[in-house]
């Protein structure tokens, strides 16, 4: 059986800081290693994660970056050029929305707007997008199959260590930032992707 083990985090340092745990501080059971898939994934689209994307490109590694369509070229967020080179790098470019609504607050009519403009929105830029993050990790059965209905073929929450603790494995747990999460820009508090103590 293969397991699946999400890292999503939302500061770059600590971004930065996973993948070298990764490589260097955990060393797996020889069993684990041979079935768990880990990915890396990075939501929002914040521009100091191109510092992680480096350091990504430096191991040889790929991530997955969850990039709400209304925040590119925006202040300190990815521009569509930075999206270009991170698909160009070999990474996957997926949906989270146009601007990062809690989903599960809207109207079925504004989900959809939301969830299928978002995803259309960086087809338009050639990217091929078929996976999606629910923003804050909030959703309900209604708005799972609007997001499937759009066209998206995997979907996910929050994923963390602490959630997913791969029995018999070395990782800490609970796993924590080794910095603090700081808050989005323009935003109104924690962004609740990010792990929380
Ligand atoms: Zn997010």
């Amino acid at each position: 059986m293969t397991r699946r083990v999400g890292v999503r985090w939302a500061a770059v340092g600590a971004c930065a800081a996973m993948v070298l745990a990764l490589l260097s501080g955990f060393a797996m059971p020889a069993h684990a290693a041979a079935n768990t898939v880990i990915t890396l994934t990075f939501d929002d689209g914040n521009a100091d994660q191109l510092t992680a994307a480096a350091t990504l490109k430096n191991l040889g590694l790929h991530g997955t970056y969850f990039v709400p369509s209304g925040w590119v070229d925006q202040p300190s967020y990815f521009t569509s050029a930075n999206l270009q080179q991170l698909f160009a790098d070999g990474n996957e470019i997926a949906g989270h929305t146009v601007t990062h609504p809690d989903l599960v607050t809207l109207t079925s009519d504004e989900v959809t707007r939301q969830v299928c403009n978002g995803r259309v929105a960086l087809a338009n830029m050639g990217f091929k997008v078929t996976s999606f993050a629910y923003p804050f990790a909030s959703l309900d059965p209604a708005v799972q199959t609007i997001v499937k209905n759009c066209g998206f073929n995997s979907a996910r929450g929050l994923g963390t260590f602490t959630a997913r603790t791969i029995p018999g494995s070395r990782l800490p747990k609970p796993f924590r930032p080794p910095t603090p999460m700081t808050p989005r820009p323009g935003g109104s508090g924690q962004h609740m992707d990010a792990v929380q103590p």
